[in-house]
Protein backbone atom coordinates (compact mmCIF):
# COMPACT_ATOMS: atom_id res chain seq x y z
CA UNK A 1 0.00 0.00 0.00
CA UNK A 2 2.07 3.03 -0.97
CA UNK A 3 -0.58 6.13 -0.19
CA UNK A 4 -3.37 6.90 1.73
CA UNK A 5 -5.87 9.45 1.33
CA UNK A 6 -7.98 10.53 4.01
CA UNK A 7 -11.25 12.19 3.48
CA UNK A 8 -13.18 13.75 6.37
CA UNK A 9 -16.61 12.93 7.27
CA UNK A 10 -19.36 14.63 6.01
CA UNK A 11 -19.98 17.09 8.49
CA UNK A 12 -23.53 17.52 10.12
CA UNK A 13 -24.83 21.27 10.18
CA UNK A 14 -22.91 22.67 13.12
CA UNK A 15 -24.51 24.96 14.87
CA UNK A 16 -23.67 28.11 12.92
CA UNK A 17 -24.21 32.00 13.81
CA UNK A 18 -26.56 33.07 11.59
CA UNK A 19 -25.92 36.60 9.82
CA UNK A 20 -27.75 39.63 10.62
CA UNK A 21 -30.36 40.29 7.75
CA UNK A 22 -32.28 43.90 7.75
CA UNK A 23 -35.56 44.16 8.92
CA UNK A 24 -36.25 45.05 4.51
CA UNK A 25 -33.76 42.11 3.34
CA UNK A 26 -30.89 42.72 0.78
CA UNK A 27 -31.42 40.16 -1.58
CA UNK A 28 -28.87 39.06 -4.09
CA UNK A 29 -30.72 37.22 -6.28
CA UNK A 30 -34.96 36.12 -6.51
CA UNK A 31 -36.32 33.44 -7.99
CA UNK A 32 -39.38 31.60 -8.44
CA UNK A 33 -37.98 28.04 -6.79
CA UNK A 34 -34.95 28.15 -4.10
CA UNK A 35 -33.94 23.93 -4.88
CA UNK A 36 -31.87 23.10 -1.57
CA UNK A 37 -29.31 20.43 -2.67
CA UNK A 38 -28.34 19.61 -5.94
CA UNK A 39 -28.72 15.58 -5.25
CA UNK A 40 -31.51 13.20 -7.35
CA UNK A 41 -34.15 14.89 -5.62
CA UNK A 42 -33.15 18.26 -6.09
CA UNK A 43 -32.64 18.13 -9.61
CA UNK A 44 -35.23 16.07 -10.41
CA UNK A 45 -37.23 18.98 -8.88
CA UNK A 46 -35.67 21.69 -10.65
CA UNK A 47 -35.32 20.35 -14.07
CA UNK A 48 -39.58 19.54 -14.00
CA UNK A 49 -40.11 23.13 -12.59
CA UNK A 50 -37.75 24.84 -14.83
CA UNK A 51 -39.59 22.75 -17.77
CA UNK A 52 -42.56 24.60 -16.61
CA UNK A 53 -41.35 27.79 -17.04
CA UNK A 54 -40.53 28.64 -13.73
CA UNK A 55 -37.03 30.65 -12.57
CA UNK A 56 -35.46 28.08 -10.22
CA UNK A 57 -32.34 28.20 -8.75
CA UNK A 58 -30.17 25.14 -7.12
CA UNK A 59 -27.48 25.31 -4.35
CA UNK A 60 -25.55 23.03 -3.36
CA UNK A 61 -22.90 23.11 -0.28
CA UNK A 62 -20.53 20.27 -1.95
CA UNK A 63 -18.17 21.09 -4.71
CA UNK A 64 -20.01 19.67 -7.41
CA UNK A 65 -23.46 18.01 -7.81
CA UNK A 66 -25.16 14.60 -7.01
CA UNK A 67 -24.93 14.22 -2.99
CA UNK A 68 -25.06 10.32 -2.32
CA UNK A 69 -24.48 9.63 -5.88
CA UNK A 70 -20.79 10.57 -5.97
CA UNK A 71 -17.76 9.33 -8.37
CA UNK A 72 -14.23 9.98 -7.86
CA UNK A 73 -11.07 9.53 -9.95
CA UNK A 74 -8.49 8.70 -8.13
CA UNK A 75 -4.76 7.64 -9.95
CA UNK A 76 -6.51 6.48 -13.34
CA UNK A 77 -9.18 4.61 -11.58
CA UNK A 78 -13.04 5.64 -11.74
CA UNK A 79 -14.64 4.73 -8.60
CA UNK A 80 -18.40 5.09 -7.24
CA UNK A 81 -18.44 5.78 -3.45
CA UNK A 82 -21.56 6.40 -2.68
CA UNK A 83 -24.94 4.75 -4.34
CA UNK A 84 -24.26 1.69 -7.49
CA UNK A 85 -26.83 0.89 -9.02
CA UNK A 86 -30.43 1.53 -8.88
CA UNK A 87 -32.63 -1.18 -7.88
CA UNK A 88 -34.57 -3.70 -10.16
CA UNK A 89 -37.33 -2.35 -8.02
CA UNK A 90 -37.13 1.15 -8.86
CA UNK A 91 -36.32 0.38 -12.31
CA UNK A 92 -39.58 1.78 -13.76
CA UNK A 93 -38.92 5.44 -11.81
CA UNK A 94 -35.25 5.05 -13.20
CA UNK A 95 -36.44 4.49 -16.59
CA UNK A 96 -38.68 7.48 -16.71
CA UNK A 97 -35.90 9.52 -15.41
CA UNK A 98 -33.64 7.64 -18.57
CA UNK A 99 -35.79 8.74 -20.72
CA UNK A 100 -35.25 12.58 -20.01
CA UNK A 101 -31.58 11.78 -20.24
CA UNK A 102 -29.18 11.51 -23.09
CA UNK A 103 -28.57 7.88 -24.28
CA UNK A 104 -25.26 7.37 -23.43
CA UNK A 105 -25.34 8.61 -19.50
CA UNK A 106 -27.28 5.47 -18.23
CA UNK A 107 -26.91 1.51 -18.89
CA UNK A 108 -29.00 -1.09 -17.56
CA UNK A 109 -26.57 -4.01 -16.29
CA UNK A 110 -27.90 -7.14 -14.81
CA UNK A 111 -31.23 -5.81 -14.31
CA UNK A 112 -29.82 -2.19 -13.20
CA UNK A 113 -29.34 0.79 -14.25
CA UNK A 114 -25.78 2.02 -13.43
CA UNK A 115 -24.04 5.48 -14.39
CA UNK A 116 -22.11 4.61 -17.63
CA UNK A 117 -18.57 6.57 -16.76
CA UNK A 118 -19.80 6.61 -12.95
CA UNK A 119 -22.89 7.13 -11.27
CA UNK A 120 -22.22 11.43 -11.02
CA UNK A 121 -22.17 11.86 -14.91
CA UNK A 122 -26.35 10.94 -13.81
CA UNK A 123 -26.77 13.76 -11.71
CA UNK A 124 -24.48 15.93 -13.98
CA UNK A 125 -26.71 15.03 -16.97
CA UNK A 126 -29.90 16.14 -15.17
CA UNK A 127 -28.08 19.40 -14.01
CA UNK A 128 -27.48 20.84 -17.41
CA UNK A 129 -29.22 23.71 -18.32
CA UNK A 130 -30.08 24.22 -15.17
CA UNK A 131 -28.49 27.26 -12.85
CA UNK A 132 -26.59 25.34 -10.06
CA UNK A 133 -24.45 26.99 -7.71
CA UNK A 134 -22.09 24.18 -5.77
CA UNK A 135 -20.15 25.47 -2.68
CA UNK A 136 -22.53 27.70 -1.59
CA UNK A 137 -23.98 26.55 2.04
CA UNK A 138 -27.82 27.58 3.14
CA UNK A 139 -27.28 28.40 6.51
CA UNK A 140 -31.31 28.87 7.27
CA UNK A 141 -34.91 29.42 5.45
CA UNK A 142 -37.08 32.07 6.26
CA UNK A 143 -40.26 31.79 5.87
CA UNK A 144 -41.83 35.01 5.25
CA UNK A 145 -44.71 36.47 2.69
CA UNK A 146 -44.75 37.18 -0.18
CA UNK A 147 -40.93 35.99 -0.71
CA UNK A 148 -38.80 33.50 1.84
CA UNK A 149 -35.10 34.16 2.05
CA UNK A 150 -32.45 31.75 2.21
CA UNK A 151 -29.14 32.83 4.01
CA UNK A 152 -25.67 31.70 2.34
CA UNK A 153 -22.69 31.35 4.43
CA UNK A 154 -21.24 33.46 1.27
CA UNK A 155 -23.14 36.26 3.00
CA UNK A 156 -25.45 36.05 0.22
CA UNK A 157 -28.84 36.34 0.04
CA UNK A 158 -31.77 34.61 -2.10
CA UNK A 159 -35.45 35.17 -2.36
CA UNK A 160 -37.28 33.35 -3.65
CA UNK A 161 -41.59 32.62 -4.28
CA UNK A 162 -41.31 28.73 -2.64
CA UNK A 163 -38.47 26.79 -1.51
CA UNK A 164 -37.46 23.04 -1.86
CA UNK A 165 -35.16 21.55 1.31
CA UNK A 166 -33.83 18.37 0.07
CA UNK A 167 -30.76 17.99 2.66
CA UNK A 168 -31.18 15.16 4.96
CA UNK A 169 -34.07 15.69 7.14
CA UNK A 170 -31.99 16.50 10.29
CA UNK A 171 -30.14 18.73 8.20
CA UNK A 172 -33.40 20.10 6.41
CA UNK A 173 -34.97 20.55 10.26
CA UNK A 174 -32.07 22.14 11.50
CA UNK A 175 -32.56 24.44 8.27
CA UNK A 176 -36.02 25.56 9.23
CA UNK A 177 -35.11 26.07 13.02
CA UNK A 178 -32.51 28.58 12.78
CA UNK A 179 -35.02 30.65 10.13
CA UNK A 180 -37.77 30.25 12.32
CA UNK A 181 -39.88 28.45 9.79
CA UNK A 182 -43.06 27.47 11.60
CA UNK A 183 -43.69 23.78 12.06
CA UNK A 184 -47.06 22.22 13.42
CA UNK A 185 -46.59 19.72 16.41
CA UNK A 186 -47.21 16.55 14.24
CA UNK A 187 -44.35 17.88 11.38
CA UNK A 188 -42.00 18.18 13.93
CA UNK A 189 -42.92 14.79 15.51
CA UNK A 190 -42.36 13.49 12.15
CA UNK A 191 -39.38 15.33 10.72
CA UNK A 192 -37.54 14.53 14.13
CA UNK A 193 -38.32 10.74 14.14
CA UNK A 194 -36.24 10.83 10.90
CA UNK A 195 -33.14 8.89 11.66
CA UNK A 196 -30.62 7.41 9.04
CA UNK A 197 -27.96 4.85 9.23
CA UNK A 198 -24.46 5.71 8.29
CA UNK A 199 -22.15 4.52 6.09
CA UNK A 200 -18.44 3.96 5.91
CA UNK A 201 -16.69 3.11 2.64
CA UNK A 202 -13.37 2.18 1.89
CA UNK A 203 -11.97 3.34 -1.74
CA UNK A 204 -9.28 0.66 -3.04
CA UNK A 205 -7.37 1.10 -6.16
CA UNK A 206 -5.60 -2.08 -6.47
CA UNK A 207 -2.97 -3.92 -7.78
CA UNK A 208 -4.59 -6.36 -10.32
CA UNK A 209 -7.96 -7.17 -10.92
CA UNK A 210 -9.85 -8.74 -7.70
CA UNK A 211 -11.54 -12.20 -8.04
CA UNK A 212 -14.55 -11.14 -7.70
CA UNK A 213 -17.35 -13.63 -8.87
CA UNK A 214 -19.60 -10.78 -9.75
CA UNK A 215 -19.28 -6.71 -10.80
CA UNK A 216 -20.73 -6.36 -7.25
CA UNK A 217 -21.70 -8.56 -4.05
CA UNK A 218 -23.04 -8.25 -1.06
CA UNK A 219 -21.91 -10.71 1.51
CA UNK A 220 -24.01 -11.61 4.09
CA UNK A 221 -21.30 -10.55 6.74
CA UNK A 222 -21.75 -8.17 9.72
CA UNK A 223 -19.03 -5.79 8.57
CA UNK A 224 -19.21 -5.86 4.58
CA UNK A 225 -22.10 -4.85 2.69
CA UNK A 226 -20.87 -4.40 -0.52
CA UNK A 227 -18.05 -4.76 -2.85
CA UNK A 228 -18.32 -3.12 -5.99
CA UNK A 229 -15.97 -4.00 -8.51
CA UNK A 230 -15.47 -0.98 -10.90
CA UNK A 231 -14.01 -2.37 -13.49
CA UNK A 232 -16.11 -5.33 -14.18
CA UNK A 233 -19.05 -2.88 -13.26
CA UNK A 234 -17.41 -0.77 -16.59
CA UNK A 235 -16.89 2.08 -15.15
CA UNK A 236 -13.23 2.29 -14.45
CA UNK A 237 -10.22 1.69 -16.82
CA UNK A 238 -7.64 0.02 -13.80
CA UNK A 239 -9.02 -2.32 -11.13
CA UNK A 240 -10.38 -0.36 -8.11
CA UNK A 241 -13.36 -1.44 -5.91
CA UNK A 242 -15.31 0.18 -2.73
CA UNK A 243 -15.95 -1.73 -0.13
CA UNK A 244 -19.47 -0.54 2.09
CA UNK A 245 -19.57 -1.12 5.27
CA UNK A 246 -23.02 -1.74 7.35
CA UNK A 247 -24.77 -0.04 9.05
CA UNK A 248 -24.45 -1.46 12.23
CA UNK A 249 -20.16 -1.67 11.92
CA UNK A 250 -20.41 1.80 10.78
CA UNK A 251 -21.76 3.51 13.50
CA UNK A 252 -19.34 1.32 16.11
CA UNK A 253 -16.35 2.58 13.72
CA UNK A 254 -17.69 6.34 13.22
CA UNK A 255 -15.23 8.22 15.42
CA UNK A 256 -12.11 6.11 13.90
CA UNK A 257 -9.63 7.73 11.62
CA UNK A 258 -11.32 6.67 8.13
CA UNK A 259 -7.75 5.94 7.29
CA UNK A 260 -7.97 3.15 9.52
CA UNK A 261 -11.74 1.66 8.74
CA UNK A 262 -11.06 2.00 5.37
CA UNK A 263 -8.19 -0.65 6.50
CA UNK A 264 -10.31 -2.41 7.96
CA UNK A 265 -12.95 -2.81 5.59
CA UNK A 266 -10.38 -3.73 2.97
CA UNK A 267 -9.07 -6.66 5.74
CA UNK A 268 -12.22 -7.44 6.11
CA UNK A 269 -12.97 -7.96 2.29
CA UNK A 270 -10.50 -10.35 2.05
CA UNK A 271 -12.86 -13.53 1.47
CA UNK A 272 -13.88 -11.72 -1.34
CA UNK A 273 -11.19 -9.63 -2.89
CA UNK A 274 -7.62 -10.78 -2.64
CA UNK A 275 -5.80 -8.12 -4.86
CA UNK A 276 -3.28 -6.04 -3.34
CA UNK A 277 -3.86 -2.51 -3.01
CA UNK A 278 -1.81 0.27 -4.51
CA UNK A 279 -3.90 3.37 -2.57
CA UNK A 280 -6.52 3.70 -0.26
CA UNK A 281 -9.36 6.85 0.70
CA UNK A 282 -11.69 6.22 3.10
CA UNK A 283 -14.51 8.18 3.57
CA UNK A 284 -17.91 8.24 5.60
CA UNK A 285 -21.39 8.87 5.10
CA UNK A 286 -23.32 10.38 8.17
CA UNK A 287 -26.72 10.31 6.57
CA UNK A 288 -26.35 6.71 4.28
CA UNK A 289 -29.89 5.85 4.11
CA UNK A 290 -32.73 6.62 5.97
CA UNK A 291 -33.89 3.68 8.22
CA UNK A 292 -37.22 4.42 8.25
CA UNK A 293 -38.63 6.26 5.21
CA UNK A 294 -42.02 7.85 5.62
CA UNK A 295 -43.51 7.93 2.56
CA UNK A 296 -45.74 10.68 1.16
CA UNK A 297 -43.27 11.51 -1.42
CA UNK A 298 -42.34 14.60 0.44
CA UNK A 299 -43.97 17.33 3.48
CA UNK A 300 -45.59 20.85 2.16
CA UNK A 301 -45.58 22.54 5.52
CA UNK A 302 -49.15 23.05 6.75
CA UNK A 303 -48.16 27.08 8.22
CA UNK A 304 -45.94 27.79 4.86
CA UNK A 305 -47.10 25.56 1.99
CA UNK A 306 -44.25 26.96 -0.25
CA UNK A 307 -41.64 25.37 1.77
CA UNK A 308 -41.44 21.68 0.56
CA UNK A 309 -39.22 19.11 2.41
CA UNK A 310 -38.16 16.57 -0.13
CA UNK A 311 -35.89 13.65 -0.77
CA UNK A 312 -35.12 9.83 -0.29
CA UNK A 313 -36.84 9.61 2.98
CA UNK A 314 -40.04 10.87 1.79
CA UNK A 315 -40.01 7.36 -0.13
CA UNK A 316 -38.43 4.45 -0.44
CA UNK A 317 -35.02 5.66 0.49
CA UNK A 318 -32.92 5.30 -2.76
CA UNK A 319 -32.34 6.50 -6.07
CA UNK A 320 -35.97 5.72 -7.31
CA UNK A 321 -37.51 7.30 -4.60
CA UNK A 322 -35.15 10.62 -5.06
CA UNK A 323 -36.57 10.82 -8.01
CA UNK A 324 -40.12 9.93 -7.40
CA UNK A 325 -39.70 12.73 -4.16
CA UNK A 326 -38.06 14.97 -6.80
CA UNK A 327 -41.42 14.82 -8.63
CA UNK A 328 -43.21 15.15 -6.19
CA UNK A 329 -42.15 18.02 -4.49
CA UNK A 330 -42.38 20.02 -8.15
CA UNK A 331 -45.89 19.31 -8.37
CA UNK A 332 -46.64 20.60 -4.61
CA UNK A 333 -44.78 23.46 -5.85
CA UNK A 334 -46.52 23.99 -9.27
CA UNK A 335 -49.89 23.51 -7.79
CA UNK A 336 -49.06 26.56 -5.79
CA UNK A 337 -47.09 28.94 -7.77
CA UNK A 338 -48.08 28.21 -11.34
C1 LIG B 1 -22.98 4.50 0.54
C2 LIG B 1 -24.32 4.61 -0.13
C3 LIG B 1 -24.71 3.63 -1.03
C4 LIG B 1 -25.94 3.70 -1.66
N1 LIG B 1 -26.27 2.76 -2.59
C5 LIG B 1 -27.42 2.87 -3.28
C6 LIG B 1 -27.72 1.99 -4.35
O1 LIG B 1 -26.89 1.15 -4.73
N2 LIG B 1 -28.92 2.12 -4.96
C7 LIG B 1 -29.81 3.09 -4.62
O2 LIG B 1 -30.88 3.17 -5.23
N3 LIG B 1 -29.54 3.99 -3.63
C8 LIG B 1 -28.37 3.90 -2.96
N4 LIG B 1 -28.06 4.81 -1.99
C9 LIG B 1 -29.05 5.83 -1.63
C10 LIG B 1 -29.07 6.98 -2.64
O3 LIG B 1 -27.76 7.45 -2.84
C11 LIG B 1 -29.95 8.08 -2.08
O4 LIG B 1 -31.25 7.55 -1.85
C12 LIG B 1 -30.10 9.28 -3.02
O5 LIG B 1 -28.90 9.63 -3.63
C13 LIG B 1 -30.66 10.44 -2.21
O6 LIG B 1 -30.76 11.58 -3.03
P1 LIG B 1 -31.28 12.96 -2.41
O7 LIG B 1 -31.21 13.95 -3.50
O8 LIG B 1 -32.59 12.72 -1.74
O9 LIG B 1 -30.25 13.32 -1.24
P2 LIG B 1 -28.72 13.72 -1.34
O10 LIG B 1 -28.07 13.00 -2.46
O11 LIG B 1 -28.17 13.52 0.03
O12 LIG B 1 -28.74 15.27 -1.71
C14 LIG B 1 -28.89 16.27 -0.74
C15 LIG B 1 -27.96 17.40 -1.10
O13 LIG B 1 -28.19 18.48 -0.18
C16 LIG B 1 -26.96 19.14 0.00
N5 LIG B 1 -27.03 19.94 1.23
C17 LIG B 1 -27.21 19.50 2.50
N6 LIG B 1 -27.23 20.54 3.36
C18 LIG B 1 -27.07 21.66 2.61
C19 LIG B 1 -26.99 23.06 2.93
N7 LIG B 1 -27.09 23.51 4.19
N8 LIG B 1 -26.79 23.94 1.92
C20 LIG B 1 -26.68 23.51 0.63
N9 LIG B 1 -26.74 22.20 0.28
C21 LIG B 1 -26.94 21.29 1.26
C22 LIG B 1 -25.94 18.02 0.07
O14 LIG B 1 -24.63 18.49 -0.21
C23 LIG B 1 -26.48 17.06 -0.99
O15 LIG B 1 -25.84 17.26 -2.24
C24 LIG B 1 -26.82 4.77 -1.36
C25 LIG B 1 -26.42 5.77 -0.47
C26 LIG B 1 -25.18 5.70 0.13
C27 LIG B 1 -24.71 6.81 1.03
Amino acid sequence: MQDILICKPDEALEPTEIPQVSSRGTNDRRCDVAVVGAGITGLTAARALAAAGLSVLVLDKGRGVGGRVATRRIEGATVDHGAQAVDAANAGAWAALAGGLPANVLERRAGRWIGRIGMTSVAKSLAAGLEVLTAERVLCVRGASPEHQLLLESGRVIAARAVIVTAPVPQALELLTQGEVPLDAAETRLLEGIEYDPCLVALAVLERAPTLPDAWIEPDDETVALIANHQARGVSAIPAVTVHATPDWSSAHWEEPREQSAAALIAAAKPWMDAPVRVLFGHGWRYARPRAPVGGGCLVLAQAPTIVIAGDAFTSGDLGGAFRSGCAAAEAVLHRCA
